[in-house]
C-alpha cells in the first residue's frame, strides 16, 4: 500500500499516474462538443450507487475507466461555448498547472512552518490585488474558499468595528440584488432577522442611493446603528455595479463600514479598457474578489481585502500548538518588508485553519499570461454580452432586461399568441429544462418582478454571437412546442 504514498520512492508512479489522468481529461476536452449529455439524476444515481467502495480496484487505470462512467462522460463542461448558465468560467492552463503543483506539494497556508514560500506568494498576490483596488499602504487580506466566506469575514470585521456590541441594534444595507450570502452572514454573525435592510434598485439594477440615504437616516433616527453598507460590483443576476462613489460618500457620512462585493466584477481590475467601471472601489473598507469567476481560475480561488490590516485582528486567535503569541518567537523568518521579525502566520488573518495554496494558481497565471491577458479575456466576454444585448433587443420574440455592464443577459421569451403571464412563465421554465435535457446548451433562470426569466452568464471568450443566436432559436423552439401542446390541451 505504501506504493500509493507520494514520496521519493514513488516519483515515477506519480508521474505515470497523473499523466494518465491528464491524458483522459485532455481526450475528453478534445472530443466533447456539448456542455452536457442531458443525463438525469435517476439515470446516473444507480451507476454511482453500484460502486462498491469497500472493493478497491487497486490500479489507477481501472479507476479512471470507471470514472468515465460515473463522472467524466456526463459532467457539465464549462469550456463548451454553449455553457451559458452560471458564474463558472473556463479555466486558463497556467492555473490548472498551478493546481497540479499545489495539490502534490500540499502546502497548508495556515502557518509559515507548513508553507514557507507559499505564504510569501499569497502575500504578494494580496498586495497586488489591494494595489489594483487602490486600498492604500495599510491594506491586507487573505485568500478564502469563495465569495461567501469573503463576505462573511468582511462582515465579521464590520461587526467588531461597529459602534455598539448590542447585536440587535446593528443594521446592514445592501441592494435587493445583492448576494444571498449577505443575509446568511448576518444570521451567522448573530444579528437579528431584521438586520439586513434591502435597498431598492433603479432601472439598471443598481442600488438607489437616495433610498440608501433615507434608510441610513431612518436607522440613525430610530437609535439603531449602521454596521455596514454592502455595495455590489457586479450583481450575480445582472452584472450591475452599484454607484460606488456615492455609496462611499454616504458610508463616510454615517461612519459606516463600506464593503464592496466584487466577487463577479473583480475581473475589471485587470481589464485594459473597463477598469473605470470600478471607480470608487478604492474607498472600501473591505472588498470581496472571486478569482474563480472573472479571472478564469479553477474553483476555489477567492480573497477578502481590507483597507486597514489591523482590522484583521478580529479573526486572530492563538493556539499553543499552532501559532503561539508572538512573544515566543522562534527562528526568525527571512528578511522581508513588513514582517518586522514576526513569523508570518496567515492563520492569524483567516477563518480557516488548514487552507489550500490557491494563490499559486493566480501566481502562475500572472507569471505566464500577465494581468492584461486575463483582463482581455474578461473584456471579450463583456463585449460579447453587449453584442448579445443588441441581438435580444432587436428580436421581437424576447424581452431583455438591462443593457449589461459586465457579461450577463437576462431575458424572457414572449410569444406573439399568448398573453397569460403565468403560461409564459411556464413556457420559459420548460424551455430551460428542455434545453438542459437536450445537452445542446445550458442556460440559467431567475425571476424579475415575480416573472420567470432566463439568463446567460457569458464567461467563455470562445462563445460567439452565432452561438447566442442559435441558443435563442433553440429556446424559442422549445417554448413554442410547450405552448402548442398546452394550448391544445386548454382548448
Ligand atoms: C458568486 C457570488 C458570491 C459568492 O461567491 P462564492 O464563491 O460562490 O461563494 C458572492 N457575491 C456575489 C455578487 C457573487 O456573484
Amino acid at each position: 500500500m505504501r506504493s500509493h504514498l507520494l514520496n521519493d520512492m514513488t516519483a515515477e508512479h506519480y508521474r505515470r499516474s497523473v499523466t494518465e489522468g491528464v491524458e483522459r481529461v485532455a481526450n475528453r476536452l478534445a472530443t466533447t462538443r456539448r456542455p452536457f449529455t442531458g443525463v438525469t439524476p435517476d439515470q446516473l444515481a444507480p451507476v454511482v450507487s453500484a460502486i462498491d467502495l469497500d472493493r478497491p480496484l487497486g490500479d489507477a487505470s481501472a479507476a479512471l475507466d470507471e470514472l468515465e462512467d460515473v463522472y467524466l462522460r456526463d459532467a457539465v463542461y464549462f469550456h463548451s461555448p454553449r455553457y451559458l448558465a452560471h458564474l463558472n468560467c473556463p479555466v486558463v492552463i497556467p492555473a490548472v498547472l498551478g493546481e497540479a503543483v499545489l495539490s502534490a506539494v500540499n502546502s497548508s497556508l495556515d502557518t509559515w512552518d507548513q508553507s514557507a514560500g507559499g505564504t510569501l506568494i499569497e502575500r504578494r498576490l494580496i498586495d497586488w490585488t489591494a494595489q489594483r483596488i487602490g486600498l492604500g499602504p495599510a491594506a491586507d487580506g487573505v485568500f478564502t474558499s469563495g465569495g461567501t466566506q469573503s463576505n462573511l469575514q468582511a462582515l465579521l470585521l464590520a461587526r467588531q468595528e461597529a459602534k455598539t456590541t448590542d447585536l440587535a441594534k446593528l443594521r446592514i444595507f445592501s441592494s435587493e440584488c445583492s448576494h444571498f450570502s449577505v443575509q446568511k452572514s448576518a444570521t451567522l454573525l448573530g444579528l437579528g432577522p431584521e438586520a439586513v435592510v434591502s435597498i431598492p434598485v433603479d432601472r439598471d439594477k443598481r442600488m438607489q442611493t437616495v433610498a440608501l440615504a433615507a434608510e441610513l437616516e431612518r436607522c440613525r433616527a430610530e437609535g439603531l446603528v449602521p454596521m455596514a453598507v454592502v455595495a455590489t460590483a457586479g450583481t450575480t443576476d445582472f452584472g450591475s455595479i452599484d454607484p460606488l462613489p456615492e455609496i462611499a460618500e454616504l458610508a463616510g457620512l454615517y461612519e459606516t463600514w463600506m464593503h464592496v462585493d466584487a466577487a463577479y466584477g473583480c475581473g475589471l481590475l485587470a481589464s485594459p479598457t473597463r477598469r473605470h467601471l470600478l471607480d470608487g472601489i478604492e474607498h472600501a473598507d473591505s472588498v470581496t474578489v472571486d478569482y474563480h469567476k472573472s479571472f478564469f481560475q479553477p474553483v476555489s480561488s477567492s480573497a477578502v481585502l481590507v483597507r486597514d490590516a489591523a482590522t484583521l485582528r478580529h479573526a486572530t486567535y492563538h493556539a499553543d500548538y499552532l501559532n503561539p503569541r508572538p512573544t515566543v518567537d522562534v527562528g526568525a523568518p527571512p528578511a522581508s518588508g513588513g514582517l518586522r521579525g514576526r513569523i508570518p502566520n496567515q492563520v492569524d488573518k483567516s477563518l480557516q485553519t488548514t487552507r489550500r495554496f490557491d494563490a499559486l494558481k493566480l501566481w502562475m497565471t500572472l507569471r505566464v499570461m500577465g494581468a492584461d491577458g486575463v483582463g482581455q479575456l474578461f473584456d471579450e466576454v463583456c463585449d460579447l454580452a453587449a453584442a448579445g444585448w443588441e441581438l435580444l433587443a432587436a428580436d421581437p420574440r424576447y424581452d431583455v432586461v438591462v443593457r449589461p455592464q459586465l457579461s450577463t443577459l437576462v431575458y424572457r421569451y414572449i410569444p406573439r399568441s399568448v398573453t397569460d403571464p403565468a403560461l409564459i412563465d411556464r413556457a420559459n421554465l420548460h424551455a430551460r429544462k428542455a434545453l438542459f435535457a437536450s445537452g445542446e446548451a445550458v442556460v440559467a433562470g431567475t425571476k424579475v418582478g415575480g416573472r420567470q426569466y432566463l439568463k446567460f452568464t457569458l464567461l467563455n471568450p470562445e462563445t460567439t454571437t452565432e452561438d447566442i443566436a442559435a441558443v435563442l432559436d433553440l429556446i424559442a423552439g422549445h417554448a413554442e412546442q410547450f405552448l402548442g401542446e398546452n394550448l391544445v390541451h386548454a382548448s
